[in-house]
């Protein structure tokens, strides 16, 4: 879409021609549109767990529950609507402070190994719960220069999905390895892989949208946002990284992100 505004170009009082401003609008209407189907989404992502709420919370006050065992299996799902609100709207707030560009990197070298093990020591309790085997496969010496905060987060969200979306008895893995690419720089190629459910083809080119899940009532069930993937791949971009994804229907996914060994001064 092209706009076009002409403006007549007066000189000594007399028309010597017209000036044409030719605009790109197409970007600018994606974005607008984008933007819109944005607002719409979030709204209705905040109404379900608040009308839940509010439908409990009005049975129980009305006085029509009246055995115990009942009344608090109410008092949980209000609880976890709750819940899930809170972390919807923590994931909208990051999710827009990293799209308008006021988040920045603060990095400092880590080393791969202590960081794994403490992100999988946080996971752990969750893995057991499922029975899922949960393990590293790091360099000993392999370090990366990030932001140790925003790495965590984008490992947590892919290490949860994975535990997540991966049966009872099943197995997840974090992997790193040095890679020198054909320019003499160095990259980190990280692999999250896991035996689940895996993701079906013509899902794969959507699934780090906003609010895209594959199956809607899986992921809200486990407490999903629908944002963890589009916030990791931000957070991976800002690190100057790509993330892919690899996935087999009832076999499992792999997930591949590639990050620079060092973050270089921006110009
Ligand atoms: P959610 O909060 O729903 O997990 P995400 O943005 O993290 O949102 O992921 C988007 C969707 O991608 C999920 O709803 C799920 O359908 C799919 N997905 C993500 N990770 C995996 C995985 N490891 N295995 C299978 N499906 C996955």
């Amino acid at each position: 879409i092209v706009r076009l505004d002409g403006v007549p170009m007066i000189q000594d009082g007399t028309y010597r021609g017209m000036l044409f401003l030719l605009q790109e609008v197409t970007e600018i209407r994606a974005l607008e549109r984008m933007r819109s189907e944005f607002v719409a989404n979030v709204s209705h992502e905040l109404k379900t767990p608040v009308a839940a709420v509010k439908g409990f919370a009005e049975t129980l006050l009305g006085g029509g529950v009246k055995d115990e065992k009942t009344a608090n299996s109410f008092l949980q799902i209000i609880y976890d609507e709750n819940e899930r609100l809170n972390r919807l709207i923590g994931d909208i707030l990051e999710l827009s402070k990293i799209e308008s560009k006021r988040v920045q990197l603060d990095c400092s070298p880590i080393h791969l190994i202590e960081f794994f093990d403490s992100v999988l020591e946080t996971l752990s309790k969750v893995a057991e719960k499922k029975n899922i085997s949960l393990s590293s496969n790091v360099p000993a010496e392999l370090f990366i220069e990030g932001d140790e905060d925003k790495l965590r987060q984008i490992f947590m969200n892919l290490l949860s999905n994975a535990i997540n979306y991966t049966h009872d008895g099943g197995s997840v893995k974090v992997t790193a390895m040095n890679h020198l690419k054909p320019d003499g720089t160095e990259n980190v190629i990280f692999t999250v892989s896991d035996t689940g459910m895996g993701i079906p083809r013509k899902d794969l080119p959507r699934i780090f949208e906003r609010f895209y899940r594959v199956d809607k009532a899986r992921s809200r069930s486990s407490g999903g946002t629908g944002l963890g993937l589009s916030i990791v791949k931000h957070l991976v971009e800002l690190h100057r990284g790509v993330i892919s994804v690899e996935s087999d229907l009832g076999i499992g996914s792999s997930f591949i992100l590639e990050l620079p060994l060092l973050q270089e001064e921006e110009e």
